[in-house]
């Protein structure tokens, strides 16, 4: 797992786990201390791979972290309207068959040029999500993760839909609604835990370690800030995305 920062549990001594009274001899499996009477176990922890001495408690714990690495979030890439005649498409133009993955790339980059045409600045965002998800899916892992970065840069700018408006209807809106109408409102930006958990599942995957992902982060950012003139500046939402991510 390399650099991820998993807490060390249980003891490496040979001490009980509960009173730290000195054990005789080192448990190979489950044993009951001498002193205190409660049961010693043995268990592997993640963090280092070596064998420890644990509570009950912290042997649940161990449990815990090893289901968390193991676990691998569910592919989220959905069907999309007009695949088969996609297919067919890259199928002439390539003159072989292209992958499923293939297919739906090609229509995530059009969903992107549409959405970004419309403003509609909340679905943008879902198909770079998606595109991360066919990226992981071909373990494009660094990709991937550079996709969730950006979701998460946008997430924290309040992405819209509403769409292009001009200056009248901007004024007839704002004296309907109060409010200005804008395609991004960072008041509303937040991060998503759904979201995070991607993100950080692939950080883990990769073993990277704050300063990698910050530099990851703050590259994406600033490409999105400049095309798009986005109210959160990179360095502002790195600090916020930071917190969620490797919480000190
Ligand atoms: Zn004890």
């Amino acid at each position: 797992m390399g650099d991820v920062q998993l807490k060390e549990i249980g003891t490496l001594e040979d001490v009980c786990p509960y009173c730290s009274a000195l054990l005789k001899k080192r448990p190979q499996r489950k044993a009951k201390c001498r002193d205190c009477g409660h049961f010693i176990l043995v268990r592997t922890r993640p963090a280092d791979r070596k064998r420890v001495l644990v509570t009950e408690h912290q042997a649940e714990e161990i449990e815990a972290q090893w289901t968390e690495i193991h676990s691998v979030p569910p592919c989220r890439i959905s069907w999309k309207e007009g695949f088969n005649e996609e297919k067919q498409r890259l199928t002439t133009k390539f003159g072989h068959e292209p992958s499923d993955n293939d297919v739906t790339w090609s229509l995530l980059n059009k969903e992107l040029l549409d959405h970004s045409a419309k403003q509609h600045w909340g679905l943008y965002r879902n198909a770079l999500f998606e595109m991360g998800e066919v990226l992981r899916a071909e373990s494009k892992l660094v990709e991937a993760l550079s996709r969730y970065l950006e979701v998460c840069y946008l997430d924290l700018n309040g992405p819209k839909n509403q769409g292009p408006i001009d200056e009248s209807e901007r004024k007839l809106l704002r004296e309907m609604f109060g409010e200005d109408i804008r395609p991004f409102k960072s008041e509303d930006g937040e991060l998503y835990p759904g979201m995070l958990y991607y993100a950080e599942y692939v950080i883990r995957k990769l073993g990277l370690q704050s300063d990698a992902v910050r530099d990851r982060f703050l590259s994406a950012a600033a490409t999105l800030q400049k095309a798009l003139g986005l109210p959160v500046s990179a360095e502002a939402a790195w600090t916020r995305l930071k917190n969620e991510l490797f919480p000190s």
